[in-house]
């Protein structure tokens, strides 16, 4: 396995993040290309990384634990599935920390069935509704059709997202980054998820910014308006989704509790 970075992250959200921080591991790759992604430099494989055998990573992941890491935080490891189960099964059984697996949502179900067992709680994106905005913008017209199904089996091994002394400690949390003039799918999203997926938590997410070179982005090329991101806030409440947004005024991953 190719790790880019392994840290204690702070930046997630506040019952990942806790008072002292998430045990990220950044592996380096990912089974998505989109063109907006603002993590590029690992997502392409421009850092080489180290490579991690399993039993190396499960040192490096319980030195996280003894550092005060509130969670084993897997970040876009899904391309890496044989070897993630090896190293989740030697250092499962000595963490008393959860395991938190981060994910683009790209990912097959039967994969992800793989992991029960090993994953306490998921962390999957859900990007697009529209097949023709995953096309557009991450090469992948068949994105939402195979992110429900991984998130159908995320929420059914995980069950009812719970969390102890502010902590989270199974469930899964849906992530959706509005996007510039997306904000209409980001509504249907919030339907969806309160449809399929009640028993999650979702996260909505402010923190776009134009990172990339591509003029045929010309409506990504800004920020997201409040009025975009409020549209999707506001179709969260309006269904009773609980869950974390983001503060307006940072863009820079900076999470308030709840909305
Ligand atoms: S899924 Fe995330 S990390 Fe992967 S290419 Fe897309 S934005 Fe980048």
């Amino acid at each position: 396995m190719r790790v880019a970075k392994i840290m204690l992250h702070r930046y997630e959200e506040p019952p990942i993040s806790g008072t002292k921080g998430s045990g990220a591991i950044f592996f380096c790759g990912c089974s998505l290309r989109c063109g907006y992604c603002q993590n590029a430099e690992i997502s392409r494989g421009k850092i080489a990384g180290e490579i991690y055998s399993p039993s190396r990573l499960a040192a490096a992941a319980l030195q996280l634990q003894s550092a005060g890491a509130h969670n084993i935080n897997l970040i876009t490891a899904g391309h890496y599935l044989p070897r993630v189960k090896e190293f989740l099964s030697i250092a499962k059984p000595k963490l008393h920390i959860p395991v938190v697996y981060n994910s683009s949502g790209y990912e097959k179900a039967e994969a992800v069935r793989e992991l029960n067992g090993l994953v306490d709680i998921y962390l999957p994106d859900y990007k697009y509704v529209s097949a023709d905005a995953a096309q557009k913008y991450s090469a992948a017209a068949d994105y939402p059709e195979i992110a429900e199904k991984a998130i159908a089996e995320m929420v059914a091994q995980t069950g009812e997202y719970k969390e102890k002394d502010g902590l989270a400690v199974k469930g899964t949390v849906i992530r959706h980054l509005v996007l510039p003039s997306l904000s209409k799918d980001g509504v249907l999203i919030m339907q969806r998820i309160s449809a399929l997926f009640p028993a999650a938590r979702v996260s909505v997410m402010s923190q776009y910014t134009p990172s990339f070179n591509r003029t045929d982005y010309g409506e990504l090329n800004r920020k997201v308006t409040a009025m975009e991101y409020n549209r999707v806030l506001r179709a969260a409440q309006q269904l009773n989704l609980d869950g974390f947004m983001q503060s307006r005024d940072s863009a820079s991953d900076f999470y308030t509790p709840e909305f």
